[in-house]
């Protein structure tokens, strides 16, 4: 049975066919730029400077904070430089410039093991001193996310191979091409929470991968896999979770507060490589499309540049307009293309000058059609008036700080009205707002 959430969006478009059939493929560059908030969390602490040589693996910032995790290098070299950037929205980030020496020196590296005989107690730390976070996009720290109360119960480990973003196809080849090590991180995990299920959900519209999980988790105790209906947002952790454990993670709760914890295929990937042998997230796979000469899933060190990914796809086949980092529904504009790729880059996607236009917004005509298609449940054009007259409490009790900012709203609206970029406007000012009466929101 292919299951489904409620509301949510049918894409026209998914645009996903250029690289579906790509094969992932290596990719090196002479130079790794690594910032220190690659993760949701204080920046980690730069402790090499320039001239240092270092060893691919060798942590090059240390973890600060609760939420911390470390960074790594991810080529073996010289450190050319460490200095501030500025870096989306973030302001100014410190960034470690490392030169390659192409020799793929590793530094020392503690393996633990086969997932199914390792001490449990030791999977969370190697996940943290592996630098592993949310890989899907969200990039919170693993290892918060799998150190759950002792009240706490993880009644099933959800995995999201959802890929419901259009152009992104890198967890797609990811679950074709090394579906072993995503089924052993799931293990990995579940042995770690103590979780006796382990359920891999796919979307029906990637039946190759489907296939190869199903022919995988015959050998692997307790996890099954879930075809799912495509749908968007069907990726999301709570969407995903109401479509297959037909449970709602309640407004301000999280999903261990239902029983579950999702982690994303990349990420269970990135698990199995830190316990089995050691090794540190330094590599990721990524899909760049759109106007290339040749969309790719390139597997990349952690750090590489825009531009030389964007060459490594054999440059531009149209004079760009804008690039994103990430899928259409909640790509990220770049400001330019000298900036590194992060953990959590999943996409690189190049619009053409025409797609790139932006369009007017046109007056609301109360079709009800946002209502209808927000996954939350929530009154889009209710809070889009609010924004407007920036009524921030009024937006506030309208539940806008429970929007994920999918888009679905913005994308079935007739008027073309800018409804999630006003809604990520007020979040970001609620934000401040709560920071400047500190934390009481
Ligand atoms: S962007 Fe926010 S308001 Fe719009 S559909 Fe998504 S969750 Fe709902
Ligand atoms: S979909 Fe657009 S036009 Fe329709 S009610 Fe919502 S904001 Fe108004």
């Amino acid at each position: 049975m292919k299951l489904t959430f409620k509301r949510g969006v049918h894409l026209s478009y998914a645009n996903k066919n250029a690289t579906k059939t790509s094969p992932i493929r290596d990719f090196v560059s002479d130079e790794v730029r690594l910032i220190t908030s690659m993760h949701i969390g204080a920046p980690s602490k730069p402790i090499v400077k320039k001239g240092d040589k270092v060893l691919m693996g060798q942590v090059i910032a240390e973890p600060v904070g609760f939420l911390g995790i470390p960074v790594h290098a991810s080529v073996s070299g010289e450190v050319t430089d460490v200095s501030m950037i500025p870096y989306l929205g973030e302001g100014n980030v410190e960034c470690i410039t490392i030169a390659n020496d192409y020799e793929d020196k590793w530094t020392e590296l503690t393996p633990l093991g086969s997932v199914e005989s390792v001490d449990p107690a030791l999977i969370v730390p190697a996940i943290k001193n592996a630098g592993i976070c949310g890989m899907g996009g969200a990039s919170f720290p693993t290892h918060v996310k799998l150190s759950i109360k002792p009240e706490q119960k993880c009644e099933a480990v959800l995995v999201n191979g959802a890929e419901c973003e259009t152009h992104l196809t890198c967890d797609h080849r990811l679950m074709l091409e090394q579906g072993e090590k995503i089924v052993g991180g799931l293990r990995a995990v579940m042995r770690a929470l103590g979780s006796e299920k382990g359920i891999i959900c796919v979307e029906d519209n990637k039946p190759d991968a489907i296939a190869n999980l199903k022919r995988l988790a015959l050998n692997a105790q307790g996890v099954t896999v879930q075809v799912l209906k495509t749908k968007y947002p069907q990726g999301g952790e709570k969407q995903l979770i109401n479509a297959v454990l037909k449970r709602q993670v309640p407004f301000g709760k999280l999903p261990i507060d239902v029983g579950a914890v999702v982690v994303n295929v990349g990420t269970c990937a990135a698990i199995y490589d830190a316990v089995v042998y050691g090794k540190p997230l330094i590599s990721r796979v990524t899909t760049v499309t759109g106007c290339v000469n040749k969309p790719s899933n390139l597997r990349v060190r952690i750090g590489t540049v825009v531009e030389d990914m964007i060459g490594a796809c054999e440059g531009y086949s149209a004079e760009p307009g804008k690039i994103a980092f990430g899928g259409g529904m909640t790509g990220l504009c770049l400001p330019g293309t000298d900036l590194p790729m992060a953990k959590s880059t999943n996409g690189i996607v190049v619009y053409s000058v025409k797609d790139s236009k932006s369009i007017d917004e046109g007056p609301c005509i109360r079709c009800g059609k946002c209502v209808a298609a927000c996954p939350i449940g929530l009154n889009p054009y209710l809070i889009k008036r609010a924004a407007d007259a920036d009524k921030l409490e009024e937006a506030k009790k309208l539940y806008v700080n429970d929007c994920i900012l999918c888009g679905c709203c913005s994308y079935e609206c007739p008027s073309r009205r800018w409804l999630t970029a006003s809604f990520k406007i007020v979040k970001q000012k609620l934000a401040i707002q709560a920071k400047q009466n500190g934390g009481k929101g």
